[in-house]
């Protein structure tokens, strides 16, 4: 995710932790019988006759065909407010168009006459596939670190690099900020009683920048307590996306009043160079890596977002050469602080005194606009087709990085293809569903869900009722085996034998509102006749990680669906030959059956 800034990063550990938690949440609840939460149908039974002709429309070969071309280079990989983003949308319109789909966008407006060309025929005016988004970009220009000394009438400063002394992934402040704060220096940043460990002990934190030594103490010891059983649970979580949402050194210092974070790489190969190691740790591990380059933020200029569960305390990652230029001012050095660290496990956190941190950044503004494409198939009865079912995905990506594209193609190239497919098949078959459905791609999910958030606060069609959201975000991924025993060791104790029911090639979850407990009812009777291995998770709190959350907010009933997380996701790797077609074939047809189930009840 070369360069990226955080909050998509953030977005990734949002999301991955979103169904661990309501997993473990269900789990709880659900301990007596941890089968009831699951569907597992082995043989499937023939569909119903009036649903056919559409469910035996939606194929693999479809899916995969949609989704070649969604998740190819000549897209650039779809970032909100590129030429890329606009192929797809423009793809995705076109077949809406073949397959009779109708527009459920935005009006049209007449285009002006030209006062020189010659009387035309009036233009007819109607919806358009579209809905145009205004939005806000903002992009950082110039971002400066400096460190101050200052003793009596002594001064000393030293300026610093960003993406070479330091780095961090998500843009401060709005823009253009400068903030200055002392800076504490606090070990590894834990307090853990039973290792009678308080690294913020006697400390006042409060306003002030914790610098803090990444990882834990012993990282490479098996037998620090660290590696070990609960702790080692706590500290490097197995789901990488929950490591830097839920971390919990970075949960203490903002409890306890910290302004930021000054992170020191702790890896010694990489000593004094961030940008050496943010570049050679493509591979996903346990600190994400963040890739210098342009920051681009986007925003709604219209309408305000939700607070993101990912806004926690910015975090800076500084090189080993910066720690000690910092540390230097109070003669002491990293490399000695954290032997004494290692070897006591005490803490020896010291108050910088003097020191402060300034970081600097200039942005520039402008206007710029995105699109979620809209159709729809009109309800029969009189009555309920003013209620609107919408089946939804997000179209964008992450876009470009240097000479990396990141295609997306799980990411959301699948649930793309979903809604396409499902559009298809709701235009072919001849019994048509008794409510409205609408068809969405959404734009702007991977910059906070800004599609989605506009189009449930400026509905197009506003004479008619939301009624309900199918989301699909990351459906063509199978499990691995160690990622399903993982999912089974947080459930508890699961009967023998279980796990080896489970084929991870057809497992899938359908999360959904745990209000309508209906929605659980009818994703385990449809699935009779598609056979998946379906993981129901009802969820209380909506989960905040994809498109369904502006719906939720807004008391709108959701049904989300999503397959099995990845190393690949957010990462260039993310190619539409990892995807499983068979996979996708049973999950857009899951979600057709239900579609048709919410629709006509
Ligand atoms: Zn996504």
């Amino acid at each position: 995710m070369s360069l990226k800034k955080l909050i998509t990063v953030m977005t990734v550990f949002f999301l991955l932790s979103l169904p661990v938690l309501n997993a473990q949440e269900a789990a709880e609840e659900k301990k007596e019988d941890p089968l009831k939460n699951f569907s597992i149908v082995e043989e499937t039974q023939p569909v119903p006759e009036n649903l056919k002709v559409g469910f035996e429309s939606i194929t693999a070969k479809d899916a995969v065909t949609y989704l070649k071309f969604i998740s190819s280079d000549l897209l650039q990989g779809r970032d909100t407010a590129t030429p890329g983003y606009e192929i797809a949308a423009e793809y995705v319109a076109s077949m809406f168009e073949l397959w009779g789909i109708k527009p459920a966008g935005a009006m049209t407006r007449p285009r002006m006459a030209s006062p020189f060309a010659a009387p035309a025929a009036p233009q007819k005016t109607g919806r358009s596939y579209f809905q145009t988004i205004p939005l806000r970009e903002t992009i950082e220009t110039d971002s400066k670190a400096i460190i101050e000394w200052q003793k009596g009438a002594q001064k000393k400063s030293r300026a610093f690099v960003a993406n070479q002394d330091y780095s961090y992934g998500r843009m401060f402040g709005g823009g253009t900020s400068s903030f200055t704060a002392p800076v504490v220096f606090v070990g590894y940043g834990i307090q853990e009683k039973s290792l009678n460990l308080d690294d913020y002990k006697n400390l006042d934190v409060k306003g002030k920048i914790v610098m803090m030594l990444s990882e834990t103490p012993g990282k490479d010891d098996p037998e620090s307590p660290f590696n070990k059983g609960e702790m080692k649970a706590k500290y490097y979580p197995q789901r990488q996306m929950m490591r830097r949402m839920t971390s919990p050194k970075s949960a203490l210092a903002k409890k306890l009043g910290a302004v930021a974070i000054l992170q020191v790489e702790n890896s010694p190969q990489t000593n004094g160079d961030v940008a050496q190691r943010v570049v050679s740790s493509r591979r996903i591990n346990d600190e994400r890596p963040i890739f210098p380059g342009t920051r681009r933020r986007l925003s709604l200029i219209q309408g305000k977002t939700q607070a993101m569960p990912w806004d926690t305390i910015p975090t800076i990652r500084i090189s080993r050469e910066m720690a000690d230029a910092i540390l230097g001012y109070v003669d002491q050095d990293t490399e000695s602080l954290k032997g004494k660290i290692e070897t006591t496990l005490k803490s020896h956190s010291m108050v910088l005194s003097g020191v402060s941190f300034t970081l600097a950044t200039k942005a520039k503004t402008k206007l710029v606009s995105s699109r979620n494409v809209l159709g729809y198939i009109e309800g029969t009865d009189p009555e309920l087709k003013n209620e609107l079912i919408v089946i939804g995905a997000h179209l964008d990506h992450l876009g470009q990085r240097g000479d990396y594209i990141f295609n997306g193609a799980d990411d959301n190239g699948s649930g793309s293809a979903a809604v396409m497919e499902v559009a298809q098949a709701f235009a072919k078959n001849p019994l048509k569903p008794k409510r409205s459905v609408v068809f969405a791609l959404w734009t702007g999910e991977e910059k906070g869900l800004l599609g989605s958030y506009y189009y449930v606060a400026n509905p197009t069609m506003a004479d008619k009722k939301i009624a309900n959201n199918i989301n699909l975000d990351m459906v063509s991924r199978t499990y691995t085996k160690e990622r399903l025993q993982r999912m089974g060791r947080m459930m508890g104790e699961l009967p023998e034998g279980f796990i080896d029911k489970i084929d991870i090639k057809k497992l899938t979850r359908g999360s959904y509102d745990a209000n309508v407990p209906e929605f659980g009812e009818m994703l385990k009777a449809n699935n009779q006749y598609v056979g998946l291995h379906l993981q129901l998770n009802p969820s209380k709190e909506p989960s905040g990680g994809s498109d369904h959350f502006p719906f939720a907010m807004a008391k709108i009933p959701y049904v989300y669906f999503m397959a099995a997380m990845t190393e690949d996701y957010h990462q260039p790797s993310d190619s539409v030959e990892k995807t499983s077609p068979e996979l996708m074939e049973k999950i857009f047809r899951l979600t057709y059956l239900m579609a048709n189930s919410i629709a006509n009840k």
